[in-house]
């Protein structure tokens, strides 16, 4: 009795509430410091919730907390590069040269001949600049990096960048291509409007202050109507005049033109070199289907002084993303590039998914859903080719339990998360971005939702 009295009125022990929570694989003091932030929040709001409820809801929370560890996910959503969930997967070869490399030692700064200190990525350098066309090149973290990069060495703060009023974008969340360029203590020349930019613009938005023409790829969007901009071979010849860099974001780093899935195609390195930029930059996990990484090519002497920058040091990539870097780069040369997986990906046809549609359909039968095949639009992605639709195959389910949303919750808790997306009353896998190696996971997931869900219902 006594002793009731007293556990209502004061908080448990650290040690008691500890002792009470399902095992849970975190680390100790994770769990400890989730029990203790508890317990002060709840001294403080002076609120007595009974022992069990207490155990309860931190065993959600610390399970909560379990799952946002990074881990694989089966991404069902049909867009290949999902930034959201890691843009470009890498060859399973590739991958695995990483895993050796990541778990021993490299030939990362030694040159092997010599046996002396060696250039950090000489190897990729080399096959990267010959890949695009240019006298050089070399990489950093990523685009953002590149642009941060190239516009420090180029613009002394106070000194301008030129650039079109209608390439002034947003990429994905909250990065502004005019908030990193301010962010370097350039200032930014705008010219030209939104939807219109003569080289006219760009020549009388010259002055001594000028250090650098920027343009930029409109990645994520498409302009139509009342659109115009000049090409950039004479933009080349402008800042040639001018005796100005020119340095063309091109962003997504595609190879190729992508005629057949886009009506807009992309600017390829090589293209935006042979008119006459001076650098170009692009990001490694787009369309060029590598790790995250900001790859520049150009000219030489630039490349070299870029790299003499303090701040390259800040920005270098690690031993782990030259190996995956070194090994996209390789399959681009070889002429493999249709193996590079999110190019894989694109590429796959309906027929294809449809017959592994119609094995996953017979697979689901007998359980408690309707499944039906479905067409999908697959996007690339990744702020890339904004305009492409690919048609796509979906497995649509409306389970004959619960809702939509919580069946599309059950499978986010399955290991590994299954992510699909709920349109027009059914919950959807596309399987464009689900490897076929998937197609049992995505069955054991289905089927275990099942079986929680029915038992939900009943009780
Ligand atoms: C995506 C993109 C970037 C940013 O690339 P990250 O590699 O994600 O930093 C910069 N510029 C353009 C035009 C882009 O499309």
């Amino acid at each position: 009795m006594h002793e009731g009295l007293n556990e209502r009125r004061s908080l448990p022990a650290v040690s008691k509430v500890l002792d009470a929570l399902a095992p849970i694989d975190l680390p100790r003091p994770v769990i400890v410091d989730a029990v203790r932030r508890r317990l002060t929040v709840l001294r403080k709001i002076g609120t007595n919730i009974p022992f069990e409820e207490l155990v309860h809801s931190l065993e959600v929370e610390l399970e909560q907390h379990r799952r946002s560890r990074l881990q694989i996910v089966v991404n069902a959503t049909g867009v290949v590069l999902h930034t959201n969930l890691g843009r470009a997967p890498l060859h399973p070869e590739i991958a695995q040269e990483m895993a050796f490399a990541a778990s021993t030692y490299g030939n990362v700064e030694l040159d092997l001949a010599r046996g002396t200190r060696g250039s950090r990525a000489s190897y990729l350098e080399h096959h990267l600049a010959l890949l695009c066309g240019a006298e050089a090149a070399t990489v950093v973290n990523n685009c953002a990096a590149a642009l941060v990069l190239m516009v420090k060495h180029f613009v002394s703060p106070g000194q301008e960048v030129l650039i079109s009023r209608g390439e002034l974008i947003q990429i994905g969340g909250g990065f502004r291509i005019g908030e990193i360029i301010a962010a370097t203590g350039a200032r930014l020349r705008e010219v030209g409007s939104t939807n219109q930019t003569y080289l006219e613009d760009y020549e009388a938005g010259i002055d001594s202050n000028t250090a650098l023409i920027l343009t930029v790829h409109r990645s994520n969007f498409f302009m139509e109507g009342f659109v115009d901009s000049p090409a950039l071979a004479p933009l080349a010849e402008l800042a040639r005049r001018k005796k100005l860099p020119l340095i063309a974001d091109l962003g997504s780093g595609a190879l190729a033109k992508f005629a057949e899935i886009s009506p807009n195609p992309e600017p390829t390195p090589q293209e935006a070199l042979k008119c006459g930029a001076d650098l170009v930059c692009f990001s490694g996990d787009k369309l060029f289907g590598g790790p995250q990484a900001g790859i520049i090519a150009g000219r030489s002497r630039m490349i070299k002084a870029l790299k003499r920058e303090p701040v390259f040091r800040a920005l270098r990539c690690d031993k782990l993303r030259l190996v995956a870097l070194q090994g996209t780069v390789d399959l681009h040369l070889r002429d493999q590039s249709a193996q590079v997986p999110a190019l894989q990906l694109l590429q796959i046809s309906k027929d294809e998914l449809r017959a592994r549609a119609a094995v996953l359909f017979d697979r689901l039968r007998g359980l408690p859903l309707r499944v039906s095949v479905g067409r999908g639009s697959g996007k690339p992605g990744g702020g890339t080719l904004p305009r492409a639709l690919i048609p796509s195959i979906t497995l649509d389910i409306v389970p004959e339990f619960g809702t939509l949303e919580t069946f599309s919750e059950t499978l986010r808790a399955h290991a590994p998360p299954i992510i699909g997306y709920v349109s027009s009353g059914s919950y959807k896998l596309d399987l464009r971005t689900v490897f076929p190696f998937q197609d049992d996971i995505l069955v054991d997931a289905i089927r275990s939702a099942c079986s929680t869900g029915a038992n939900n219902v009943e009780t």
